[in-house]
């Protein structure tokens, strides 16, 4: 499944093609934002010819290195590391590092392309990167991932800074993960920079509901889509893909507004517990004991385990893909429309195919793309930066304030875009052209760089 792109964007997108071959997911994001772009060009001419597209899907700088390290037993493995550094127009570049092995280039690209746009939303002072590797951090003891860290850093140092590139976590790079390489940079540098990373630990600058954030702001989102639609979360059965850090904190955040989540799975299979997931016993499993999740149904009796099942045939009404790209396909799609789902918000980056996203369209629920409902994170990570920069800490309370007031926004400006677009109630067309409106005005008054 395609959608049209007029003749000036369809060879826009045949030269991204041509210029990263094999690169799929990176072809996938541009096309999505591609799709959003022609009733701007008819609008805005002279971001045509500043080429300012074809200048947003070239990364400003691509770096490769080599991660060499030892493991317990003395033996040496390598890995790649990535660090896309796509767009500086707003701010530093600023994104997650993710750990994971399906980490390649394409993987990295698409999410520095989405970064770039989910920033500018954000309405705060951040350009888009994004980075990582193929290293895989399961079953790795704490010193194994001290040394990768370490070795990693040893080549990233050089890229960063505060005014230049800050990164933070992403899939398989928590706090523990971030203190190791912060670390690192601190040891080589000689300067305590603490606003050249995000996701920090609170002993050492971090902020208050960063660890939160993405999670909190999905739901923050999916709270003002209701809104709009007269209808309120209270009451409703929902589904979180995922047990990580953006699942747990959907699913806190979803069960203090009075919905039900009755389903979280990760990369093994799914638990289903129709009184509600057990908050306390999820977070003791997955953030303490760092264990799977089938060892929720040994304590909870009353929940079941399906090893390799799919998440979207758990009746519901709202869905929370919150694991990973493409874990939600159009067969997915349809039987989730099916059974009675009314609204979806993604806290994953890309989580549902083209084909997903099409079927949602066409029933007309409630559709939120990542690059706007999880921007929650990225933009409590400006906010640790604020408070690096001012050497302060804010309470709980008010960060997440701070928090809600940025996703009420982003929904605001998402929706009126849409709307002044022609494509009332389409979130992706919001988006897209929301976020692509704020870097494309700055570019241009930066000149050709
Ligand atoms: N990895 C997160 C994202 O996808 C957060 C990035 C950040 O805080 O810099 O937006």
């Amino acid at each position: 499944m395609s959608s049209y792109l007029n003749e000036k964007l369809e060879s826009i997108y045949q030269e991204v093609l041509h210029r990263n071959p094999g690169e799929t997911e990176f072809h996938q994001a541009v096309r999505e934002v591609l799709e959003s772009l022609g009733p701007v060009l008819v609008k805005y001419p002279e971001f045509a010819d500043q080429k300012i597209i074809q200048r947003l899907c070239e990364p400003e700088r691509q770096v490769i290195f080599r991660v060499p390290w030892q493991d317990d037993r003395g033996q040496i493995h390598i890995n790649r590391a990535f660090r896309v550094e796509f767009n500086s127009a707003l701010g530093p570049y600023k994104g997650g590092m993710r750990f994971h092995p399906s980490v390649y280039l394409g993987i990295i690209k698409f999410l520095g392309f989405e970064q770039i746009f989910k920033n500018a939303l954000t309405g705060m002072p951040i350009g888009g990167g994004k980075g990582g590797s193929d290293f895989d951090p399961k079953g790795k003891s704490d010193g194994e991932i001290m040394r990768f860290c370490q070795s990693m850093m040893t080549e990233l140092y050089r890229y960063l800074g505060e005014y230049t590139d800050v990164p933070a976590g992403d899939i398989g790079v928590g706090q523990r993960e971030i203190g190791y390489l912060f670390g690192q940079y601190k040891r080589i540098t000689n300067r305590y920079e603490s606003g050249v990373f995000t996701g920090k630990g609170l002993d050492w600058g971090g902020s208050r509901a960063r660890k939160e954030a993405t999670g909190y702001g999905t739901v923050f989102f999916l709270d003002e889509m209701f809104k709009v639609r007269g209808d309120s979360l209270e009451g409703k059965t929902c589904v979180v893909s995922g047990s990580g850090n953006v699942a747990i904190y959907a699913i806190e955040k979803i069960t203090s507004l009075g919905a039900k989540v009755v389903a979280c799975s990760d990369s093994n299979g799914v638990i289903v517990d129709k009184d509600g997931i057990d908050l306390a016993l999820l977070k003791q499993i997955k953030e303490v004991e760092r264990r799977r999740i089938s060892a929720y149904v040994q304590e909870k009796k009353s929940a079941t385990y399906m090893e390799g099942g799919n998440i979207w045939t758990v009746p519901c009404q709202i869905a929370l893909p919150c694991a990973t790209q493409n874990e939600l396909n159009g067969k997915d799609a349809k039987i989730l429309v099916d059974q009675g789902c009314i609204a979806v918000a993604e806290g994953a980056n890309m989580p549902t195919t083209p084909e997903g996203i099409h079927v949602f369209q066409r029933a007309g629920i409630a559709y939120a793309p990542g690059k706007a409902a999880n921007a929650g994170g990225v933009a409590t990570s400006a906010l640790e930066m604020q408070q690096n920069a001012s050497r302060d800490l804010w309470s709980f309370e008010y960060t997440e304030k701070r928090l809600q007031e940025i996703m009420v926004d982003i929904h605001r400006n998402c929706y009126e875009t849409a709307e002044e677009f022609g494509a009332s109630g389409n979130y992706v067309v919001g988006a897209n052209i929301g976020g692509f409106l704020k870097v494309a005005s700055a570019m241009v008054a930066m000149g050709v760089i």
